[in-house]
């Protein structure tokens, strides 16, 4: 029964976003495109994560997991077009569509064509990952700049690296703020980020557990896209390596008590981690939801790949329509 409850509601709230975006209309050019809202197994139905922020003519990619590039091509938008790419972290479940977006962006198809330098900022490791991925590839770019003549410039990268929280990244009015998260104590360094566009603002927790500083960094929000984790509680008492996991992440109750806080226009789940084993299986979604109604009773919705948010006067929430 309860479990009906929760789908019912989980229904209505995900209608009632549809109705309150689709009332406005207000034309925006501030929209947030989820690219990929898994964790790291590997899934057909959602990617690695990776989020996409157009703000007026800027375009940034946070964070870069597996099939970034086939997202942006189902978008038409060209990896050319990238502007930045922001790093949270270091697990490679967040970076291991790097080389992709960096080399096939360079490529002459007209879902590539970058020209200029791949510009990366991260917290301290950036500059690390880049130049040794250059290592990696030094033999696909030297063959490529022979045989296909591309542009010496497409391939080259600027990388900033930051140690502490405040501004990244200021251009043509879009501002982005980092600020450190708590991923574990192993897990460092670990950042989220606030993007700022005309007097609004999204908010990305990248990969942490529950932490005072996204609520700091994400009050007023227009749209909090937050991570979450998982697990059914007869496993989470027998599997150490589960313990772990989950230990590294936010819990959806967590998760509702940053978001009665920092009280955004529209919650977002992304990253979704959802742990089991051959004989437990996994939390539902609306297993999910109900335990975030433990502690949240504003908007809510669970990401997918390729849904996106445009930011007016309200939020206007859209499934991908091939
Ligand atoms: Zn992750
Ligand atoms: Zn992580």
């Amino acid at each position: 029964m309860r479990r009906i409850l929760a789908r019912v509601v989980a229904l209505w709230l995900f209608c009632v976003g549809l109705m309150v975006g689709s009332v406005g209309h207000a034309q925006t050019d501030f929209k947030v495109t989820l690219l990929g809202t898994a964790s790291p197994s590997p899934r057909a139905d959602r990617f690695g994560p990776s989020t996409l922020v157009e703000a007026g003519d800027q375009k940034l990619l946070f964070d870069a997991g597996r099939g970034v590039p086939i997202r942006l091509r189902q978008l038409n938008v060209p990896l050319g077009k990238i502007n930045v790419l922001f790093l949270t972290h270091y697990h490679s479940d967040h970076t291991s569509g790097i080389p992709d977006v960096w080399l096939t962006g360079w490529l002459q198809g007209a879902y590539a064509r970058r020209t200029s330098p791949f510009h990366v900022i991260g917290p301290v490791g950036a500059k690390a990952l880049m130049s040794n991925l250059e290592k990696a590839y030094a033999l696909d770019i030297k063959i490529r700049l022979e045989d296909e003549k591309l542009p010496p410039e497409g391939i080259a990268t600027v990388v900033e690296e930051f140690d502490k929280d405040g501004s990244v990244y200021e251009k043509n009015g879009v501002k982005v703020i980092a600020f450190a998260v708590d991923h574990g104590l192993a897990i460092k360094p670990a950042v989220g980020y606030r993007i700022e566009y005309k007097g609004r603002s999204v908010t990305i927790s990248g990969d942490t557990r529950y932490d005072q500083n996204v609520i700091k960094y994400g009050t007023g929000s227009d749209v909090l896209i937050h991570e979450v984790g998982s697990a059914r509680p007869e496993l989470l008492a027998t599997s150490i390596p589960v313990q772990r996991i989950i230990a590294h992440h936010t819990t959806p109750r967590e998760a509702g008590t940053v978001f009665s806080q920092a009280k955004p226009k529209m919650a977002v789940y992304t990253h979704i981690v959802l742990q089991s084993s051959e004989k437990i299986s996994e939390p539902t979604l609306d297993d999910v939801v109900a335990e975030t109604r433990q502690s949240y009773s504003g908007p809510l919705t669970v990401g997918e790949d390729l849904m996106s948010f445009e930011i007016g006067d309200t939020v206007t929430i859209r499934r991908y329509k091939p």
